[in-house]
């Protein structure tokens, strides 16, 4: 029988590292601690939809700066703003001409 020669299976490049995350990094990292507005998360999840709901570098770049923003949230929440820097605050929003007849405790954040 007539051996046909085997066939070397092409080696393609991995498309994964083609795939550019830097960017998209720094949306993802603004995004965990909501640092984007409305046009740059577009901006996100388009670049993401482009990789694909299933590339791994995407998931994890997600997962590690959630867990980031998790983590400085609990680490600076516990912390209440004490009256001196409330007064601070209200002295440095007088000196550039904001309204300060809002009380600044709420509706922060
Ligand atoms: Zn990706």
């Amino acid at each position: 029988m007539p051996g046909r020669p085997a066939r070397r299976q092409s080696v393609r490049p991995a498309l994964m590292s083609t795939r550019s995350h830097e960017r998209l990094e720094e949306l993802i990292a603004a995004d965990a601690i909501g640092g984007l507005d409305d046009a740059e998360r577009r901006a996100m999840l388009a670049e993401m939809a482009e990789h694909g709901p299933d590339c791994a570098e995407c998931a994890t770049l997600t997962a590690e700066y959630g867990e980031v923003a998790a983590r400085l949230a609990t680490a600076l929440d516990p912390m209440p703003m004490s009256a001196s820097a409330e007064e601070r605050l209200l002295a440095a929003a007088r000196a550039t001409g904001f309204d300060a007849s809002t009380p600044l405790s709420s509706g922060f954040r």
